[in-house]
C-alpha cells in the first residue's frame, strides 16, 4: 500500500520549497502566499551601493541587486565578490517567504568588473572570427567566472546590429549585418548551458538592447531609430528571435526610440512582438534609470512607472531611490492603473527563472568556480579568440609575418597598456588606460615571442628610432570609452599623439606595421600609404599574446571585417550593399597563406583552358534556411591579374546579399566580376568575397576566368 500522506504540520516545508515539484506549480504556490509588497519587491532592481542599510533588502522585499557599470573597483577580487554576494543573499533570505535575490552584472567581455578576471575581445572582434562555436565556448568560460563570484545573471550578450560606426557602442556589436549577431547568439547557450540551471555554472543571459539600439540616426547613443517596421524587423529583430529560440532568460530594453517612441514605453514592441509573436517567456528588465527618461524630465514619476510596466517591463532597474519607487509602484497598483494580472505575470516570469536557476536550492556561491576566475585555461581561450579576431587589412610585400630574430622597434600608446587594449567596460564602466587589471600587453607578448628580446626596442612615442631596424610596430588607436561618451559625431581619425608617433617612425624610413587597437574602424585612408601593413586588433582584452601570435606568424590571420571600413568619416553611415565605395569592404581580411590548392576535379575530363586564376568555395556558416559562403580567388599566373570573373552553381539557392563585388544571378548560376577593393592581384595573391544565400548549401565548384 501507499504510504499515508504526511501529517500537515506547521513545520512542513511549503510546496514551493519542494524541488521535486514542477516549477510552474512551485511558482503558483509561492505566488499564492505573496503579499503585494512581496510582489512589487520582486519587480525592483537596485544598485548594490545604493542599498543602505543592507537590511533594506529584506525589509523592502527587494528581488534583485546589480552592480552597474560604474560600480567602484572595490570589492576587487573574486573571493571578496563572492563574500559580498553571500552576505547579501543571506539578508535577502531573511524574509518570511525566503525568496532569494538575483544578482546581475555586466559581464560583457569576460567578468570584466572583477580585477584579475579573464577579459575577452569585445564583441566586434568576436564578430570578426565568424566562429559561433568559439563564442559559445567563451560564453561558458564567462559563466564559470561569474558563477565563481556567486553572481547569477549577466547583462550580455549585446545583440545590437551596428549601422553607424559613430556610435559609442559599436564595439559591443558583433557586426553590421543581421546574420552576424544572429549567428553569435550561441553566447546565450554558452552562458546558460543547454538547460538553464542544469549546470552549476549556469548564468542567466540577457539579450540587449531591444530594439534598434544600433540603428539610431547619426549613430547617436540612446537616439531615435527612424525606420519602417519592415526595415526594423529585417535588420534589428533577427538576433533577438534567435536568442529567444535559444531560451534566453531575460531581455533588456533599449534607451533608444523607434520613430520617436521610447522602447520602454513601446507596448507593441515589448508585449505584442517580443512576448507574443516571438514567444519570449523570460522577463524583461529595463535599462539603468531608463524609465526616468519617458517624460523627458529628470527623475521618475508614478506615470512613467505605469507606462513602462504596462508596456511589458517586468523588472525595473531603478537603480537608486528604491523607497520612492516602491511607494509609487504600490500606489499605481492599488489605484488599478497597473493590474494585479500584470503584476502576477511579471512575478511569474521572474520567479520561474529564479527556480530554474536553482536559487532556492543553492542560493550561495559555489566556491568550486572561484578559482576559475582568470584561470590559465580561460586565458588560453581568450588568446585563441584574440588570434581569430584580428583582421589583416594590408600587407604590402609580405612584411608580415615578422621574423622572430628581426631587429624591431615598438611604439604607440597602446603597445604596453592593458587598459587601452581592453577598452570600456573593464574594471569600471568607462574603462581607463593603464594597468587596470592583470594580463599580458601586446609588447609583453612580442618580447615573449622573439628569439632575443634585446633586439626589441620600445618607446611609446617613437623617439630614438633610426634606420637600423627591420620593422617598426606601431600600436595605436582609441583609448577606453563606453556608451554615449564614445560617440564620435566629428572626426573619426587618429589622435595627435598617434599621428606624431607615426610621423617619427615614418621619418626613419623603416617599414611600419600598424596594429590598430580600436572599438571600430577609424578614418585612416590618408595615412594608409605610409604603412606597409595594417592589422585591426579591435579591443582584444587581457591576452596581448594573441596579437604577437599573429604578428610573427605562429597563427596566420583569419579574421574578416564585421563592419564596412569607411574611406572617410563623411561616409557614415556606411554599410555593405549601400552602393558607397569603402576603403575595405565588409568581409575583407587577408591571410599569410596563399589559398589552398583547389579540390581535385572529380571528373577527369577535358582539361580546362589554362587560366590565370583559381577559385575555391568555402562554407562560412549555415543556419536553418540559409548559409554564408565565401569564394577565394587566387592569381596562379606570372603577371598581375587585372580582370577576372567567377561563376558557380547556386543549387537553386537565392543570393540575398553579397559582401563584396558585383553579382549577377541567372537561373541557379551566379557570376561575380572583379571586385573593386583590390584592383589587380599580384602573382600568388588572393582575394575573397562572400555572400549570404537562402537555400541549401551544395558544394559548388566555382570556375574562375581571368587574364
Ligand atoms: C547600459 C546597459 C547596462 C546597464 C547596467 C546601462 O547604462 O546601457 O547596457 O547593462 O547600464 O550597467
Amino acid at each position: 500500500g501507499a504510504a499515508p500522506p504526511p501529517e500537515p504540520s506547521s513545520t512542513a516545508a511549503p510546496p514551493y520549497q519542494d524541488p521535486s515539484l514542477p516549477v510552474a506549480d512551485r511558482v503558483d504556490d509561492l505566488l499564492s502566499r505573496m503579499s503585494l509588497d512581496d510582489k512589487i519587491g520582486q519587480m525592483t532592481q537596485i544598485e548594490k551601493d545604493a542599498l543602505v542599510p543592507q537590511s533594506d533588502l529584506a525589509t523592502y522585499r527587494i528581488g534583485s541587486v546589480l552592480s552597474g557599470g560604474d560600480s567602484t573597483v572595490s570589492p576587487n577580487n573574486a573571493r571578496t565578490w563572492a563574500d559580498t554576494y553571500d552576505s547579501l543573499q543571506r539578508t535577502a533570505l531573511g524574509t518570511p517567504l525566503g525568496i532569494p535575490m538575483i544578482y546581475g552584472i555586466d559581464a560583457v567581455h569576460g567578468h570584466n568588473a572583477v580585477r584579475g578576471a579573464t577579459v575577452f575581445p569585445h564583441n566586434i572582434g568576436l564578430g570578426a572570427t565568424r566562429d559561433p562555436a568559439l563564442v559559445q565556448r567563451i560564453g561558458r568560460a564567462v559563466a564559470e567566472e561569474v558563477a565563481g563570484t556567486g553572481i547569477d545573471w549577466s547583462f550580455a550578450p549585446c545583440l545590437c546590429v551596428v549601422r553607424n560606426d559613430r556610435w559609442g557602442r559599436t564595439y559591443e556589436s558583433f557586426g553590421e549585418k543581421p546574420e552576424l549577431p544572429t549567428s553569435m547568439a550561441t553566447f546565450v547557450t554558452g552562458m546558460q548551458g543547454g538547460t538553464l540551471g542544469a549546470d552549476p555554472a549556469s548564468v542567466l543571459a540577457t539579450a540587449k538592447h531591444y530594439l534598434g539600439d544600433g540603428g539610431t540616426t547619426g549613430g547617436v547613443d540612446q537616439g531615435d531609430t527612424e525606420l519602417s517596421e519592415a526595415e526594423l524587423r529585417a535588420v534589428h529583430l533577427p538576433p533577438f528571435q534567435e536568442a529567444v529560440r535559444r531560451g534566453v532568460g531575460s531581455v533588456m530594453l533599449s534607451y533608444s526610440s523607434w520613430n520617436g517612441v521610447k522602447s520602454h514605453a513601446h507596448k507593441y514592441l515589448v508585449t505584442d512582438v517580443l512576448k507574443g509573436e516571438l514567444g519570449f517567456t523570460g522577463f524583461v528588465v529595463s535599462d539603468w534609470a531608463a524609465i526616468d527618461q519617458l517624460d523627458g524630465r529628470s527623475g521618475f514619476t508614478a506615470a512613467e512607472i505605469t507606462t513602462a510596466v504596462n508596456a511589458g517591463v517586468d523588472m525595473v532597474m531603478v537603480p537608486h531611490d528604491y523607497k520612492k519607487f516602491l511607494s509609487l509602484l504600490r500606489g499605481e497598483v492599488s489605484a488599478g492603473r497597473i493590474s494585479m494580472a500584470r503584476v502576477d505575470d511579471a512575478n511569474r516570469r521572474i520567479l520561474t527563472k529564479k527556480f530554474r536557476l536553482g536559487l532556492f536550492e543553492r542560493p550561495l556561491t559555489d566556491r568550486s568556480f572561484t578559482s576559475q576566475v582568470g584561470s590559465a585555461e580561460h586565458r588560453a581561450l581568450a588568446r585563441e579568440a584574440v588570434r581569430a579576431s584580428q583582421v589583416l587589412l594590408k600587407n604590402d610585400g609580405g612584411v608580415l609575418p615578422l621574423a622572430k630574430n628581426a631587429k624591431l622597434f615598438v611604439a604607440g600608446k597602446s603597445a604596453d597598456d592593458i587598459g587601452n587594449q581592453s577598452g570600456g567596460w573593464t574594471v569600471g564602466w568607462q574603462g581607463r588606460s593603464g594597468p587596470v587589471t592583470e594580463g599580458t600587453t601586446i609588447l609583453q607578448g612580442i618580447r615573449a615571442t622573439v628569439t632575443d628580446p634585446s633586439r626589441v626596442t620600445y618607446d611609446r612615442y617613437g623617439n630614438g628610432i633610426d634606420g637600423s631596424y627591420t620593422a617598426a610596430v606601431a600600436v595605436v588607436g582609441e583609448t577606453p570609452y563606453a556608451e554615449g561618451r564614445g560617440d564620435r559625431p566629428g572626426s573619426m581619425g587618429l589622435d595627435q599623439e598617434d599621428l606624431q608617433t607615426l610621423a617619427r617612425l615614418k621619418a626613419s624610413g623603416v617599414p611600419v606595421v600598424v596594429v590598430l587597437v580600436s572599438g571600430r574602424p577609424l578614418d585612416i585612408a590618408d595615412r594608409l600609404p605610409d604603412w606597409k601593413a595594417l592589422l585591426a586588433a579591435w579591443l582584444p582584452g587581457t591576452e596581448g599574446s594573441g596579437v604577437s601570435d599573429v604578428l610573427f606568424g605562429d597563427h596566420a590571420p583569419t579574421g574578416k571585417l564585421p563592419v564596412t571600413w569607411m574611406r572617410s568619416a563623411s561616409q557614415q553611415p556606411i554599410n555593405d550593399g549601400d552602393g558607397k565605395t569603402p576603403l575595405f569592404p565588409y568581409g575583407h581580411g587577408l591571410s599569410y597563406d596563399t589559398a589552398p590548392d583547389p579540390e581535385p576535379d572529380p571528373d577527369p575530363t577535358p582539361t580546362p583552358e589554362p587560366q590565370a586564376c583559381t577559385a575555391q568555395f568555402r562554407l562560412a556558416s549555415s543556419w536553418s534556411g540559409g548559409y554564408q559562403a565565401e569564394v577565394t580567388v587566387k592569381n596562379t599566373g606570372t603577371g598581375p591579374l587585372t580582370g577576372w570573373s567567377v561563376e558557380w552553381d547556386l543549387d537553386g539557392s537565392a543570393v540575398t546579399n553579397l559582401w563584396n563585388g558585383t553579382l549577377s544571378v541567372a537561373q541557379g548560376r551566379a557570376t561575380v566580376r572583379n571586385t573593386a577593393h583590390n584592383g589587380a592581384l599580384s602573382p600568388g595573391a588572393t582575394t575573397s568575397f562572400g555572400f549570404t544565400a537562402n537555400g541549401t548549401a551544395g558544394a559548388p565548384a566555382p570556375q574562375c576566368t581571368g587574364s
